[in-house]
């Protein structure tokens, strides 16, 4: 790490671990700290806290702790960097250019410039003599130029090496193309394009990079994969951007209309909808919820209308479950794409479907009523009962007493039985959720890792090693007397070893001893163990005392191991040990 120390403490000074949380997590008071629901993992009864007095955090659910640029770090899903410079921009904090110097920084650069270099490749392609089928086509699917150049729509030539060549003349190296995914290696060792024969979609991100591509394949091709996408890269990951998100983003307070293909999306803003974005080839996932909770209060999903976009759909609703995004269902008449719709009827009339997009609750209801002949007793009866179930799955009072009001009138039952019977689903549906959330705690998604699983094996030395650090990072004052009497030979685990060495580096280099100066290259559950170490100890306690008792155990079994490694020696072994001591001891040392 080759940003200073004080730069470090300055940016975490000047960023209360509150306000850079706050954004992501809706925190409530707990007596001095804080607590969340977690963003890291998926959970119902909050176990996140922030703890403002040292400007740490920590999860009880999944392990998941550190600082404002932990968080940062995991948020964003950026390097540790990356995240220093993000906060110091925030706060104002100046970061002299050459004073850092991170490769995967500079890869990150590259590969964006090789990104950057093959869409204008691309673009200019279509605009070539050769390029004029995908423009051909692009035109003919209702894209004007203006459109197209706005969007920097391109396509890839029907050959192995063009992109590779060009790239090369422009001085990137082979491997940095195949880093940035724009080009494989073959089994003999040759480059070739990845993409080819496509109509090129680049993928550009909030600040203006180009960070992926998707490729469609020639309209006259029937043979190759319909589309080809950007693998994850350093630069790019799949489940975290959203395509056409860099035009919107200042279009959609309101609300974001969602639509599954990137032409559809291209399509709507050229019709005047600018708050159009597409899925970019995957399923909705949490990240993506969260980009769009940042940027909007409603979410239109636009998808596809056959089987799969039900399903979609639903799987849609679920991810956005509890992100606050009102989220509500547009289904296009005849089974069109909204890219179709446009084109075929206009501006207005899509405006106007819009406006009868349904909420959540309408949609599930509508589809179940879908599935069943509604003139036939025994049919309306099982349509009841699903819709009883769905309205049990809502905590939204209000509307499901309107729902149960619509369906009493309209299927002739009254309205306390359907109450009763919501109330009932909604009570089994509790306990299946406390179960569930009982096995999460076993089990949870973010994988809780054992930060120090050496501890297991040296539980009694350990524990004191954890509570010397504890001490040594709330009293800083201890750190000499201490190191002179307990050497770090005598830690029992990697883990401890190494934050107090680095505690004893931070105080030889007279910086003051702080987790974040601490933490770089720690893992977010490594970064978590050290917040429960500096969170763990009273201020009422003795310390002194404290101090002594924890060198005492440490050196007792640091000593009971050196003995229990005799055990083990062989006699030669022995021998040689034997001989050393002697040695040293007519040196008279
Ligand atoms: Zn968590």
């Amino acid at each position: 790490m080759a940003i200073p120390q004080e730069t470090i403490l300055d940016i975490k000074y000047k960023n209360d671990i509150e306000s850079v949380i706050a954004p992501y997590v809706d925190l409530k008071r707990r007596g001095k700290n804080l607590v969340g629901l977690c963003p890291f993992h998926n959970e119902k009864t909050p176990s996140f806290t922030v703890y403002p007095e040292n400007g740490s955090f920590y999860c009880f659910g999944c392990g998941a702790g550190g600082d404002v640029f932990t968080f940062t770090k995991l948020i964003n899903n950026l390097d540790y960097i990356e995240a220093v410079k993000l906060l110091a921009e925030k706060s104002g904090v100046m970061i002299e250019e050459n004073s850092y110097d991170s490769s995967l920084t500079k890869q990150k650069q590259v590969i964006l410039e090789i990104n950057r270099e093959a869409a204008k490749f691309f673009h200019s392609y279509l605009m070539s003599e050769q390029g004029k089928w995908g423009l051909n086509y692009l035109t003919g699917r209702g894209l004007s130029i203006a459109t197209i150049k706005h969007f920097g729509l391109g396509a890839a030539p029907d050959d192995w090496s063009m992109l590779c060549n060009y790239l090369r003349r422009k001085g990137f190296k082979d491997e940095d193309m195949v880093l940035a995914n724009v080009a494989s290696k073959s089994q003999k060792g040759t480059y070739y394009d990845r993409f080819r024969n496509r109509i090129m979609f680049p993928l550009i991100d909030l600040r203006g990079n180009v960070i992926a591509f998707s490729g469609r394949r020639r309209p006259n091709d029937t043979e190759s994969a319909k589309y080809v996408n950007t693998s994850d890269t350093l630069v790019y990951k799949k489940s975290l951007n959203l395509f056409g998100m860099n035009f919107a983003k200042n279009h959609c307070e309101e609300r974001v209309i969602l639509v599954e293909g990137n032409m559809d999306a291209v399509s709507l803003h050229q019709a005047g909808f600018t708050n159009a974005i597409a899925l970019f080839g995957t399923a909705l996932t949490t990240e993506q919820v969260k980009l769009l909770s940042r940027y909007t209060k409603e979410v239109v999903l636009a998808l596809d209308s056959d089987a799969a976009g039900q399903k979609a759909v639903l799987r849609s609703l679920e991810t956005a479950k509890n992100s606050g995004l009102n989220m509500k269902i547009l289904s296009i008449p005849d089974g069109k794409d909204p890219d179709e719709f446009v084109l075929k009827n206009g501006a207005a009339k899509f405006n106007q479907l819009l406006e009868s997009a349904v909420g959540e609750m309408d949609y599930r209801l509508l589809i179940a009523a879908e599935k069943i002949d509604l003139n036939d007793d025994e049919s309306r009866i099982k349509y009841l009962k699903e819709a009883t179930q769905t309205l049990a799955e809502s905590d939204d009072t209000i509307s499901v007493d309107f729902y149960a009001g619509k369906l009493s009138a309209k299927y002739g039952v009254s309205k306390e039985t359907i109450l009763n019977s919501i109330n009932e689903n909604r009570k089994n549906r509790k306990k299946k959720e406390q179960k569930k959330e009982f096995s999460d705690i076993i089990s949870p998604k973010f994988s809780r890792n054992d930060p120090n699983p050496q501890k297991r094996e040296n539980m009694r030395s350990c524990s004191a090693e954890e509570k010397i650090i504890s001490i040594l990072l709330k009293h800083p004052n201890y750190i000499n007397s201490v190191t002179e009497k307990l050497p770090s030979e005598k830690f029992s685990t990697d883990l401890t070893k190494l934050i107090y060495d680095r505690i004893i580096q931070c105080n030889n280099q007279h910086f003051d001893v702080d987790f974040s100066v601490l933490g770089d290259g720690f893992s977010p559950t490594e970064m978590g163990y050290l917040v429960t170490l500096q969170n763990s100890i009273g201020t009422s306690e003795n310390v002194t005392a404290l101090i002594n008792d924890c060198i005492r155990v440490i050196s007792e079994e640091a000593d009971k191991k050196s003995q229990s490694n005799f055990k083990d020696m062989s006699v030669e072994d022995w021998a040689q040990m034997l001989k050393e001591l002697a040695d040293k001891k007519n040196k008279g040392e």
